[in-house]
């Protein structure tokens, strides 16, 4: 089933996302639905806020246009380790079509769960640890704007409020 999106500034994408205390059908019906809305946008990742819920669950694919998919389903993610900066160019499905560059750590160790309850500990760089990074973010009610510039980040919050009055956002 494809979930409506929520987009910025509505005031649920700045709650904090509460951590999945048991994996049961709900939760794991929740991560195909929310991959279903991710294809479906199309986007790179989706973290449970986007779609109104709150609680700690990322999916992504990161696979590019003609490869096999490879969903990745985050169950409590937690970045434990940052390595380096790097600059690369974002955008989010809450705020479909703004883009802009965001630094981020260019390597990260990251904990998670599984979607058969395994916890496991994995090294990510480039495209997956900042996606990783970004849909992290989400779930503590922060977006990839807020990691701008002040005159950047007015000067797209000003475009979606043209956006909004003009009905194409
Ligand atoms: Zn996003």
């Amino acid at each position: 089933m494809t979930l409506n999106i929520v987009k910025f500034p509505d005031k649920t994408l700045r709650n904090k996302a509460k951590p999945v205390a048991e994996l049961d059908e709900t939760v794991l019906k929740q991560l195909d639905d929310m991959a279903e809305t991710m294809y479906n946008a199309p986007g790179v990742g989706l973290a449970a806020p986007q779609v109104g819920i709150s609680k700690r669950l990322i999916v992504m694919d990161v696979s590019s246009e003609g490869e096999p998919k490879k969903l990745i389903k985050l169950i409590n993610p937690e970045i434990i380790e940052y390595y380096g900066e790097e600059s690369g160019e974002e955008g989010c499905l809450s705020l479909p079509g703004e883009y802009a560059e965001v630094k981020r750590a260019e390597k990260i160790i990251y904990r998670a769960m599984d979607e058969n309850g395994q916890e496991y500990e994995e090294e990510a760089s480039g495209l997956i640890a900042r996606v990783i990074q970004h849909e992290v973010d989400h779930l503590d009610g922060v977006l990839f704007i807020d990691k701008l510039s002040s005159l950047k980040r007015d000067m797209i919050k000003k475009r979606i409020k043209k956006r909004i009055i003009q009905g194409d956002y």
